[in-house]
């Protein structure tokens, strides 16, 4: 067996998950807050999220973290 290299597989502390509500229609959906890409709503396809140099804007209303 050979030895995981965890620091590779387990995300750093600093990024996190957020759960997100769509300003325009109120659809909640997860979104990484440190997402490289525009995220947009799957519903109505309001922006959600754009990416800023690392850590994501987030357009909508974050209703919480998750790890
Ligand atoms: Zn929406």
């Amino acid at each position: 067996m050979s030895e995981v290299d965890w620091s590779k597989l387990i995300p750093k502390p600093r990024s996190k998950f957020l759960l997100v509500q769509c300003n325009e229609c109120g659809h909640r959906q997860v979104v990484f807050d440190h997402a490289k890409i525009e995220v947009k709503c799957l519903v109505c396809g309001a922006t959600l999220a754009i990416p800023k140099g690392g850590k994501a804007k987030i357009l909508g209303r974050v209703l919480e973290g998750l790890t």
